[in-house]
């Protein structure tokens, strides 16, 4: 049974300026009980330090579901675990298809661990795309259809396990992805930058330093390894796109549409790379250390589709901001 949104039962939810749900799209371990610690599998890459099958515990999650390497995740191989973002997914499962149970002592809630964080966290990062995209003043014109949306998408989360099992993903993407391509185009033409067109470009090890990319359209681009220091994304839509080891140290991101917290996780920058209010600098930039390695992509690192029907950063498992 699919469970896409259905656009033509459009309930009168007034939009409202400004990204809404911030907090509700941030991973929040506090209020989660380690699931993105068990529910994947790891394969070790560059990634991952060890291999585990989905659904068992890391070896390194604590029985309080903290992380027991939380501050040094990096040097002990796990640099995947601090690009993974659940978009605030983890604590809606804890406490949702999971009602608080014990997913350690109740093989019920296991179950449901498994089948509803992958679900929820794919619809909680198309929220956090559309909740970037209402923010825009150029989408003043849909803001109705992307605030419907938004709280279409947002009821999906809120099913039992049994009711996500049956959500069709791919159908609520389809549903969604048109819209968001549509903000973008809208704050690409409100650009002064060439607005060049480069979806799903082959990017990977570009020299883009200096290069004025307001507006781009580089959704699902891959841009691997490329050199994109003082370069200029405000307004370019880099949904999808893939920014592992891209250096964008001095880049202007200040305004750039669809940006996630992985994408910057994944990449290299420094004190001076510019962005916006949205988006935390990752801790790494800041820490002298040598160049970030570019991680090889493998089976078991391949990003989760995202609207556009590209990568979106690398794949990982635990985020390194944990609050412990
Ligand atoms: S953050 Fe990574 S290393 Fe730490 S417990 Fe979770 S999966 Fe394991």
């Amino acid at each position: 049974m699919s469970q896409a949104p259905d656009m033509s039962q459009v309930p009168a939810t007034p939009p409202g300026p400004g990204r809404r749900h911030l907090t509700t799209l941030r991973a929040d371990c506090a209020r989660c009980v380690g699931l993105c610690c068990v529910v994947p599998a790891f394969a070790r890459s560059a990634d991952f330090a060890l291999d585990k099958p989905a659904g068992r515990p890391c070896p390194n999650l604590g029985a309080d579901s903290a992380c027991t390497i939380h501050d040094r995740l990096r040097p002990s191989g796990f640099p995947g675990c601090v690009v993974f973002d659940c978009f605030g997914a983890g604590p809606v499962v804890a406490a949702g298809a999971l009602g608080g149970q014990d997913w350690r002592a109740s093989p019920a809630a296991a179950g449901a661990m498994m089948t509803a964080f992958p679900v929820v966290r794919a619809l909680h990062e198309l929220l956090w795309y559309l909740d970037a995209a209402v923010a825009r003043p150029a989408a003043a014109g849909l803001r109705h259809d992307l605030v419907t949306a938004y709280d279409q998408v947002e009821a999906l989360t809120r099913l039992p396990a049994a009711g996500l099992a049956e959500v069709d993903v791919d159908g609520v993407r389809a549903r969604v992805a048109p819209l968001l391509r549509r903000v973008g185009e809208l704050v690409a033409a409100g650009t002064p930058g060439p607005g060049r067109e480069l979806r799903g470009a082959d990017l990977v090890g570009a020299r883009l330093r200096g290069a004025d990319l307001r507006g781009a359209d580089l959704r699902g681009a891959v841009l691997l390894g490329a050199d994109l220091r003082d370069a200029d994304l405000r307004l370019a839509d880099v949904i999808g796109a893939d920014l592992r080891g891209a250096d964008l140290r001095g880049a202007d991101l200040t305004d750039t549409l669809y940006l996630t917290g992985m994408q910057l996780e994944s990449a290299r920058g420094d004190a001076a790379t510019r962005l916006g209010p949205d988006l935390d600098r990752p801790a790494h930039w800041t820490t002298p250390s040598r160049p970030a390695p570019v991680p090889l992509p493998t089976p078991s690192s391949r990003p989760p589709a995202p609207p556009a029907g590209r990568t979106t950063g690398a794949r990982g498992a635990r985020a390194g901001r944990r609050p412990r």
